[in-house]
């Protein structure tokens, strides 16, 4: 069979004659991202794709780079976060590929992680941030994978190595993080192609979004216009459209709701946890969140006159010379305080019998000992989840089985969102105490800071430092938490069990607590 020039240059034509195969050894097959296609085959000079978590946009990317210095004789120059990204990637996507298709990529070694060589032409993987210095040669095009997690000052010089090329090819993708993140920036320059489906009864066309298309009371997802139950197969099959026609950057927008092997009910319980993660990972979009801050009115809404006493105690303690501390129920805050005395906590621990989390920081001596002398006492460390980033809130296993871990920003997050949502009442005293306490959360502010990569993200800072009621009341609501405690209120239980469910080194008594909690009607 002789080949025209256009099939020698389709790289569509290239995957299905030489039937080649994923990672996993497995043909390729499109059948249920067809979203793919269009990208695949798209060699505008400038792509960004804007995606969620688990696409198979990786893969993609790998066999047009590939495709491209065997067939277009291109040098490419392939971008990570980090060395240990490209370690990572190369041996379990690269090589495998390679190593999968050996009749197509006949000759072309795994052994170097960095450099694979096809015909005298080449592909560089390499970390933006790196040990050793960055690659200097030229190329014909430049991909950026995780563009908007690495380095932006190195995506930048980067630029200047596709001078010599007459193709400058330029392709980010990325799961977007805010909006001045290299991919949303990009995106905003492209002709911004959603995937549009049709209803099959009113024929609408429409773009998936959430929480339009989704329905929320029966679990499913809808058409826009008529409300009928859309379909699998309406979302598998859609088509680009471009919202701003005639830019010059092709752009893609990658969402799980177009996944036709997501269901809507998965969607909706990852809705409730970290809304970070969610629009990052989830809904592919940049996190933007309005004006959160919990204020005197806030205090002053969730104030009530009643008793909120129940059998249980829950108690945060923030430690510095002063120690302060929040107490109350599964139903609100019942008393807050100041004491400098650490006999003054004994005290306490014996008089409530409560549930304890106390701050491990700036020394953990007396936290640690509480930990050992009480039942129910925990201490608690700030600390990202690096295993599951949607993770917001784990318990420590074997010795240190006495720690709650939470990530610090996100755990603010979701207790500001229960306290907007009036699930933490106030039943104190109206004194001078609670004036103090209202102050405390009104020096905090939600700030986006950028670190040293050039990322950025949100995190909750006092304009005065003098916060220490806020962490005291999230060590009371970690106290909650710890003891399942809030699952127990249908209200309250949608909010907070995929948190947990999602923790999965919850244990003990906890996921007995949880599994009681998920029988409970
Ligand atoms: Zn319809």
């Amino acid at each position: 069979m002789t080949e025209t020039k256009a099939e020698q240059a389709s790289i569509l034509w290239w995957v299905l004659k030489n039937k080649i195969c994923n990672e996993k050894g497995e043909v390729l097959d499109f059948q249920d991202r067809l979203f793919l296609l269009d990208i695949l085959t798209d060699w505008t000079q400038n792509i960004v794709i804007k995606k969620s978590a688990q696409i198979g946009g990786s893969l993609t990317f790998n066999l047009k780079a590939l495709f491209a210095i065997q067939n277009l004789g291109f040098n490419v120059i392939y971008t990570f976060p980090t060395d240990s990204d490209v370690q990572e990637f190369v041996s379990s996507k690269t090589n495998k590929l390679i190593q999968a298709n050996p009749q197509v990529f006949r000759g072309m070694n795994t052994d170097n992680i960095e450099r694979k060589e096809l015909n005298g032409r080449f592909l560089f993987f390499k970390g933006t941030v790196s040990k050793t210095a960055p690659i200097m040669t030229s190329a014909d095009l430049l991909v950026h994978d995780e563009a908007d997690r690495s380095d932006q000052q190195t995506l930048e010089t980067y630029q200047s190595r596709t001078k010599a090329s007459r193709y400058k090819g330029r392709w980010l993708f990325s799961n977007p993080t805010t909006e001045k993140g290299a991919i949303d920036q990009q995106w905003q320059l492209s002709d911004q192609k959603e995937w549009t489906i049709t209803c099959g009864m009113c024929k609408a066309e429409q773009v998936l979004r959430w929480p339009d298309s989704i329905d929320l009371a029966r679990r499913v997802f809808q058409c826009v216009e008529c409300k009928k139950e859309i379909t699998r197969e309406e979302r598998r099959k859609g088509k680009w459209v471009a919202q701003e026609p005639g830019k010059e950057v092709s752009g893609y927008h990658i969402s799980l709701l177009m996944a036709p092997w997501i269901t809507a009910d998965e969607i909706i319980k990852d809705s409730e946890g970290d809304q970070e993660y969610f629009s990052n990972f989830i809904l592919g979009e940049p996190y933007s969140p309005g004006d959160l801050r919990v204020s005197r009115s806030t205090i002053l809404d969730n104030w009530t006159p009643k008793d909120l006493q129940t059998q249980q105690w829950y108690l945060g303690v923030d430690v510095g010379n002063i120690k302060h501390y929040v107490l109350g129920s599964e139903r609100g805050v019942v008393k807050v305080g100041r004491f400098s005395k650490w006999s003054d906590l004994d005290d306490m621990m014996k008089m409530y019998k409560p549930s304890l989390v106390i701050d491990a920081m700036p020394d953990n001596t007396m936290a640690k000992y509480f930990t050992e002398n009480y039942r129910n006492a925990l201490m608690s460390f700030f600390q990202d989840n690096m295993n599951n980033p949607q993770t917001i809130v784990w318990w420590g296993k074997d010795k240190k089985s006495n720690i709650v871990y939470s990530s610090r920003d996100r755990i603010i997050d979701q207790m500001i969102d229960y306290i907007l949502n009036a699930k933490m009442l106030f039943g104190v005293a109206s004194d001078k105490e609670l004036i103090e306490y209202i102050k405390h959360w009104e020096t905090l502010r939600r700030v986006k800071v950028v670190n040293n990569k050039g990322i950025e993200r949100y995190c909750w800072e006092s304009t005065t430092g003098v916060d220490h009621y806020v962490f005291a009341t999230l060590y009371y609501y970690l106290a909650m938490l710890s003891r399942g405690a809030g699952t127990f209120f249908p209200e309250v239980r949608g909010n907070m069990l995929p948190v947990l469910i999602n923790a999965d080194n919850v244990m003990g008594d906890i996921g007995a607590v949880i599994t009681e909690a998920n029988n409970w009607q």
